[in-house]
């Protein structure tokens, strides 16, 4: 059976954007009497706001949106995450970094990959004396991506070009490669969709999913909605939020017509 997902972060409003990437995953699931799932990603705790996961829900009702079963809230797994981190790094594959944003911007050679530029990689193989210098200071996880494709092999998306991308961030438990692959995982999600935007990210996915003894699901990729002059929706912009055409007298039948998905 086809289990499919939606997975907001609650930082901001729902917009029409974020519409059709619900709509695309419910329709998906409902044509195919599958299940439909909604999760909220929200372990980015300086982002997020409660407040925010009260309006995506409504909004998904008022839209006509159903989802089977509880809703999964991120924030309320931390120990699964902190567990598979640990898992990764007793087997020599994830590492403790100290490094700043800043002191990766300053590296002259890091290479810009598909989020921004590319670890250098300074704390991959610090000493423990080194690493006794940071005791007590805040550090993130990193996956060693050259570690974990020796335990894989090569695969079909090369992960390479993201570099040891972050699996536990510095001020909030885990990251959204972590608790995305861990969750499809261990909800039973069949098919992933998400916007093209997302595409490249299923490299280091696939990745995780190996490493971890996770199903790979099935992905699809649904496009981007984008304003008339081609630039992407912000959800900062009042006029494509669900809750401002809904208070401006728009049916959601006809909201949904906007967000793509005429007659559903
Ligand atoms: N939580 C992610 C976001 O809001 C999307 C989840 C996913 O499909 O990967 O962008």
């Amino acid at each position: 059976m086809i289990v499919t997902r939606f997975a907001p972060s609650p930082t901001g409003l729902l917009h029409l954007g974020s519409a059709h990437a619900a709509l695309f995953a419910w329709t998906k699931a409902r044509a195919a009497g599958g299940r439909f799932l909604l999760r909220i990603e929200d372990i980015d705790i300086q982002r997020c706001r409660p407040e925010y996961t009260e309006a995506i829900i409504a909004d998904l009702r008022w839209l006509g949106i159903d989802w089977d079963g509880d809703i999964r809230i991120q924030t309320e797994h931390v120990a699964d995450y902190d567990a598979a981190i640990s898992d990764l790094a007793g087997r020599g594959l994830a590492y403790r970094c100290w490094c700043s944003r800043a002191d990766i911007e300053a590296h002259a050679s890091a290479p810009h990959g598909p989020e921004g530029p590319v670890y250098p990689g300074t704390c991959r193989h610090l000493s423990a004396a080194a690493q006794s210098a940071h005791k007590g200071e805040k550090f993130a996880w990193r996956l060693d991506v050259e570690a974990a494709l020796r335990v894989t092999g090569a695969l079909p998306r090369d992960p390479r070009p993201f570099g040891d991308v972050v699996i536990g961030r510095k001020h909030t438990p885990g990251s959204y490669h972590l608790c995305v692959t861990h969750d499809d995982a261990v909800q039973g999600v069949t098919m992933v969709t998400r916007a093209v935007d997302l595409e490249a990210a299923t490299a280091i996915h696939n990745l995780l999913q190996l490493l971890m003894g996770w199903p790979v699901p099935d992905y699809e990729f649904h496009k981007l909605l984008t304003n008339p002059d081609g630039s992407r929706l912000a959800k900062r912009d009042r006029a494509v939020g669900i809750r401002a055409l809904r208070e401006e007298g728009r049916s959601s039948a006809e909201v949904r017509a906007m967000a793509g998905f005429a007659g559903v």
